[in-house]
């Protein structure tokens, strides 16, 4: 499914054995080294593997300072996070100050990360599934008008053109802003739509807010930072945060990250959406003691155009069904789906390495500032 080589592995089993050994060799030399695994029910891997959710700790199990990591939350986005993750426990000592801790949390989406696809097995994209279940869930108008349009009965160059079009024609109707609202800000009625945010908390959701809770809950900061891919240069970090310019949690943020980060240079988005229910919108809502920070990172993979067609994909792929009649079709879908997340280009995954290690340094450094 994923092509592996260049530090990156091709399957979700390669990669959670190849994490849990770089963190294993940190036992003994780094203080309070400990793995939770948290297995997923009711649904398996390709291969019929058992999936988890793993969480590695280092530090004071009551820290005042804390600093996560995530990765996976878009199942296949793993497969960068998951290397990152390893590549600089393979190489780097990691030292805890006293009073802190750091979590990993590897794989957030097991079932995405191991089917090789964004989202969860109910067609839900975790990274907005993170809103409040108690309330009337967001509406999305603009998405319910786009929607026909976007569940193509082909997959070839005629029908994919068709759904660009009616992408265009809402783009020149109601602006881009409103464009990316409608397409990837989230939406909660069509679950075999585009940014499905689900109609319940999934299972991820309800087991990262509980570890927040039992990790966090006596801590006074954490910082997280959540690793994905597919916004902003080709294989370069780009940062974003929705905190408010000046805000504390902002300036806390450009004090881990650099104050440079947050330019937004280099966006592939002209106009970002008003997203609906991101796992770092938790972290407050879990932890209303606590200042926190929290970023997303990306790694920028392709042109916006070559992702809304990789989105295209995964919907038409899950309505298939596995259908023989498609077989070819589907063999080019899933290429594409697969190399728009995860480049099988080695100058790509080489970078993406080598940034993503020198974020996790950053990152652990942070837990030495006040
Ligand atoms: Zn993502």
């Amino acid at each position: 499914m994923i092509e592996p080589g260049h530090g990156f592995p091709g399957s979700y089993l390669e990669a959670r054995q190849r994490w849990l050994a770089a963190v294993e060799r940190h036992r003994g030399r780094a203080c309070g080294v400990r793995v939770d695994s948290f297995r997923l029910p009711h649904a398996r891997g390709p291969a019929g593997e058992a999936l988890y959710l793993d969480l590695a700790t280092f530090g004071d199990r009551h820290a005042q300072h804390v600093f996560v990591i995530t990765c996976g939350t878009h199942g296949i986005e793993g497969y960068a996070g998951s290397s990152v993750l390893s590549c600089w426990l393979e190489a780097n000592a990691i030292d805890i100050p006293a009073g802190s801790k750091l979590m990993l949390v590897h794989a957030v989406n097991p079932w995405g990360f191991a089917h090789g696809q964004r989202v969860t097995e109910e067609n839900v994209d975790l990274n907005r599934n993170f809103v409040d279940f108690g309330a009337p869930l967001p509406a999305n108008p603009g998405y319910a008008a786009l929607h026909p349009s976007l569940m193509l009965a082909r997959w070839d160059e005629p029908a994919i053109e068709a759904a660009f079009q009616a992408m265009d024609a809402y783009r020149l109707q109601h602006g881009e802003k409103a464009f990316s609202d409608a397409f990837n800000g989230g939406q909660y009625e069509h679950d075999d739509g585009v940014f499905f945010g689900g109609r319940r908390p999934q299972w991820s959701n309800v087991t990262l807010r509980g570890l927040l809770r039992e990790h966090a809950s006596q801590a006074g900061r954490l910082d997280l930072l959540d690793l994905h891919t597919g916004i902003g240069p080709y294989g370069e970090p780009f940062f974003i945060n929705f905190d408010a310019p000046g805000s504390r949690a902002r300036r806390r943020a450009e004090a881990v990250w650099g104050s440079d980060a947050f330019s937004g240079r280099g966006s592939t988005h002209a106009a970002f959406a008003s997203y609906q229910g991101l796992l770092i919108d938790a972290v407050a809502s879990e932890l209303p003691q606590c200042a926190t920070s929290c970023v997303v990172v990306e790694f920028g993979t392709h042109a916006r155009a070559r992702m809304q067609r990789a989105h295209l994909a995964l919907a038409w792929l899950r309505r298939q069904g596995g259908s023989d009649l498609v077989a070819p079709a589907a063999a080019e879908a899933r290429r594409e789906y697969a190399d728009a997340f995860v480049p099988r280009d080695p100058a790509w995954r080489r970078t993406v390495l080598a940034h993503g290690v020198e974020l996790c340094r950053r990152g652990l450094a942070s837990l030495r500032t006040s």
